[in-house]
């Protein structure tokens, strides 16, 4: 193999480039992305970087001399098209990369609002760090902000603003997508306790403003917030347009099978564009995660120079808000047993999730061993049943100590 070509300079695209030299790859490895400057880290754009403690030095993933080094060709632009025929891609400005592999990295891309006024001046989203930077910029200016959206973006943006925020969410709790009703509940009260309003169960119908100006958040109830500042997070779509083009499967993301390949073997998915057979979640599922994007970048790279190793790490995930500390092992979605142990007031415990009395997914909040023995326990050949744990009194560090005696 002579040629890797990736496309999407993100946390996947990245880690794909610096594994396949880690693991020994002596071709051409070319990282395009359409973002300038060194690839950087997500995570704290909605978090540390916002509150203005991160600088942006910090978010670069690795310092631009580590690309020349490693003789990665860092390519800033955008791939216009995949030509499967010859074997290439095709950027904007007409440059051709030829590939012997390619690897698709292109992530996701926010979800738009469709209501009239999305256009207005003062309604912003945040994925980049320029959207970060505009963002942080608006909200020293701004005096009614509205997060639309109670799912992460819109509560890390809540907790790091600095001052009360509006949070409207069209589900009848928080984080709906990815959490139980349990740590919905316990982040609602803790937010609320910081001042933050939340209007629950609520859609949005219409912006209003003048001279272009966003003014106020108009809600299915006739409710009309006033908002000089709105922040938009309902969500993303994988960015899939280009494999589509290029007659890939595409069917909530790019389609690939257990070895991250696509319907054209010469090309993998990886990261959030990619819906893979997971055996965790027990179907084909689309993850949106640092933890997936870079495990399924790694897998990649490891599978391209000839290690032939089963795609099965444990998806995991993690949000600060508030001082709470909340981790996710497992895929929570569909289970039909919960079981709480310690205690939510305190403000440590642990939420298992179980589905036909197995142990599927366990949410942890600041409780960080919790959240290790969790991983541990779903990594394992079996995940233990709600019996073998209730026995443990769900005390998941003792179980597991049962484990190896
Ligand atoms: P998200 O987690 O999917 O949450 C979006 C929420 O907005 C959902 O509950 C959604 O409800 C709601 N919503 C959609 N349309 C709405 C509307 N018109 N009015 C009010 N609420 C509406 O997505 P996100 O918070 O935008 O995050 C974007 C991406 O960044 C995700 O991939 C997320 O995983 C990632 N991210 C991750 C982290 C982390 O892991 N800590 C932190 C930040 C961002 P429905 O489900 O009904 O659409």
């Amino acid at each position: 193999m002579s040629t890797v070509i990736v496309v999407g300079s993100g946390q996947g695209g990245f880690q794909a480039a610096a594994s396949l030299r880690d693991k020994g790859f002596s071709g051409r490895v070319v990282l395009i992305g359409d973002e300038p400057g060194v690839p950087y880290q997500r995570p704290p754009l909605s978090k540390t970087y916002l509150a203005g403690t991160t600088v942006a030095e910090k978010l670069h993933l690795r310092p631009e001399e580590f690309f020349a080094t490693s003789e990665i060709e860092l390519v800033s632009g955008r791939v216009e098209s995949i030509d499967r025929a010859n074997s290439a891609v095709v950027l904007e400005d007409g440059t051709k990369f030829e590939y012997d592999h390619l690897v698709l990295a292109t992530g996701a891309r926010n979800r738009t609002l469709s209501v009239p006024g999305a256009e207005l001046n003062g309604v912003l989203t945040l994925r980049t760090r320029d959207d970060a930077d505009k963002l942080r910029s608006a909200l020293e200016a701004a005096k009614d902000v509205v997060v639309i959206g109670g799912g992460f973006i819109g509560l890390e943006f809540a907790a790091h603003a600095g001052r009360p925020v509006t949070v409207v969410e069209a589900q009848d709790r928080l984080m709906a997508r990815v959490a139980t009703p349990e740590i919905s509940a316990h982040f609602a009260r803790l937010h609320e306790a910081a001042g933050t309003k939340l209007l629950l169960g609520k859609g949005v119908t219409a912006l209003h403003g003048s001279g272009g100006a966003v003014e106020s958040v108009e809600l299915t109830d006739g409710t009309l917030l006033p908002a000089d500042l709105v922040v938009v997070g309902v969500g993303v779509v994988p960015a899939t347009e280009l494999a589509a083009e290029a007659g890939l499967r595409v069917d909530n993301g790019v389609v690939v099978d257990e070895q991250l390949r696509t319907s054209d073997p010469a090309v993998s998915a990886v990261g959030d564009c990619a819906n893979f057979p997971s055996v965790h979640a027990r179907c084909a599922t689309r993850l949106e995660s640092v933890q997936n994007a870079v495990d399924q970048a790694r897998f990649v790279a490891a599978r391209i120079t000839g290690e032939a190793v089963p795609y099965t790490p444990v998806p995991w995930f993690w949000t600060d808000q508030l001082g709470a500390k909340l981790q996710i092992a497992g895929i929570g979605t569909g289970y039909d047993h919960i079981e709480v142990s310690g205690d939510p007031a305190a403000g440590k415990f642990s939420v298992l999730s179980f589905m036909d009395g197995v142990l599927v997914a366990v949410e942890t909040v600041s409780k960080p061993s919790d959240h290790i023995s969790a991983r541990r326990l779903l990594a394992g050949e079996r995940a233990p049943t709600l019996e073998e744990l209730r026995a443990s009194d769900f005390n998941l560090k003792e179980h597991l100590k049962t484990l190896v005696a």
